[in-house]
């Protein structure tokens, strides 16, 4: 795609990488057959090669207008797309890039600009979440609907072994999945555990980022991204930890991209760096262990096998390129893998997506839960906090962490 960008922005490192991506682009358009908000929508402005367009004329210089906002937000940031371009095209960099400049020219009013200020305030502080969690909890039959099913109620932990092994490992706690789902960390301390690898936390981390730098707050974004460099840098620079695990592939996307993020940084680039290749999803780390992992299961007592459908999210599809991994291990340990349709198209949940854009999100909601449905499984198994609880709020079958399942199975309770 020809590209002749603004003074603006031209001679800027955005500029350059936004004119790479762009001029990879020939127009082909089969992105938007992939394209979730496309299908539901049918503009071609609600898909790719139409929301490439509108990055482009505004690089250009066109002045955006609240629509020109209103296509951007409503793009997931499934990356769909990009599984699916044939040239390499890595839309959710321009993407990033023309939020943040549609942003400045046409500032957010009223309650958009609220809401958009309190999910940037709220949901990053950990302890503050909880709490608000916990308040929500106690009052929840009061609360509204939409509210309501957004407040899972939290099974207990368990144990968390303490650590015993030579090989060491440190995981994110994140912000929002602690109080949300604390089991989940718990249950990958256990499998891990029992894989001969003992998981530690470090104290300072939080959120990853990706909550402030979706919301256009790229600046508070990376600097979630050093507190947590600085958190991790002691046990990594002793090299005390093999990795930093990511239970949830949100947070795997958007640490894996620290290097990027922080690129011109003199301070933190070359730390983000090495935070960056030392990051791994949960399923990158189990899959490592495969033969040991085989080993434990041969040693147990065959079971009728329990039908369960994936929901493999975007965050691990498209953004980590992590296919078939998670499904491959719940087969191993056992379960009957459910077919289910469509598996490559988001659940709707999208970070705050389906707290900012309520009515696609229920409707790309209910396709998915039909699709989940139909092979007639008991239990839903995903990979990110995020799509499980928005998932869980619209079934009664159970939505866990597919991990949670493994060490169910491990721990004999499945
Ligand atoms: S990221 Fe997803 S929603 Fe956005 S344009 Fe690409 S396929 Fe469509
Ligand atoms: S598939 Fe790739 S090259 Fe074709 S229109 Fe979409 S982004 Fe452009």
């Amino acid at each position: 795609m020809q590209t002749q960008l603004a003074d603006f922005i031209k001679d800027t490192p955005q500029g350059r990488e936004a004119e790479s991506i762009l001029r990879k682009c020939v127009h082909c358009g089969f992105c938007t057959a992939t394209c979730p908000t496309y299908q539901l929508l049918g503009d071609e402005l609600d898909g790719p090669r139409g929301r490439i367009y509108l990055m482009k004329q505004i690089l250009e210089g066109a002045t955006p207008t609240e629509k020109t906002r209103l296509h951007l937000d409503r793009c997931l940031t499934c990356r769909s797309c990009e599984t699916t371009c044939p040239s390499g095209v890595h839309y959710s960099r321009l993407l990033d890039i023309g939020r943040e400049v549609v942003e400045q020219r046409v500032p957010r009013r009223g309650a958009d600009k609220a809401t958009r200020w309190a999910l940037r305030t709220l949901i990053p502080q950990a302890g503050l979440f909880g709490l608000a969690t916990r308040a929500g909890r106690m009052v929840k039959p009061l609360l509204p609907a939409a509210l309501k099913n957004k407040l899972p109620d939290a099974p207990p932990a368990g144990v968390w072994p303490p650590p015993r092994h030579a090989r060491r490992m440190l995981v994110l706690d994140g912000c929002a999945q602690p109080a949300l789902a604390p089991a989940i960390n718990a249950a990958t301390a256990r499998v891990l555990d029992a894989l001969g690898i003992s998981l530690t936390t470090a104290a300072k981390a939080g959120c990853c980022g990706a909550v402030r730098f979706h919301l256009n707050d790229q600046q508070g974004g990376r600097a979630d991204a050093r507190r947590n460099i600085d958190a991790w840098w002691p046990a990594v620079a002793a090299g005390e930890v093999e990795a930093i695990v990511m239970t949830a592939s949100g947070c795997g996307v958007q640490v894996k991209d620290y290097g990027h993020l922080l690129q011109d940084d003199p301070d933190y680039a070359e730390k983000a760096a090495r935070i960056a290749a030392l990051t791994k999803d949960v399923t990158e780390v189990v899959a490592a262990e495969e033969p040991r992992l085989l080993e434990l299961l041969g040693a147990m007592a065959a079971r009728a096998p329990r039908p369960v459908a994936f929901h493999p999210p975007c965050t691990l599809q498209h953004g980590l390129k992590i296919r078939g991994v998670a499904e491959r291990l719940l087969t191993a340990a056992g379960f009957a893998l459910t077919p289910v349709r469509d598996s490559h198209l988001c659940c709707g949940s999208a970070g705050t997506y389906s707290l900012l854009q309520p009515e696609i999100a229920e409707r790309l909601r209910d396709n998915k839960l039909d699709a989940l449905a139909a092979g007639g499984a008991t239990c839903i198994a995903s990979a990110n906090i995020g799509c499980i609880t928005h998932l869980q709020a619209g079934t009664a079958t159970p939505v866990r962490h597919w991990i949670e399942l493994l060490d169910e199975r491990l721990t004999r309770r499945a």
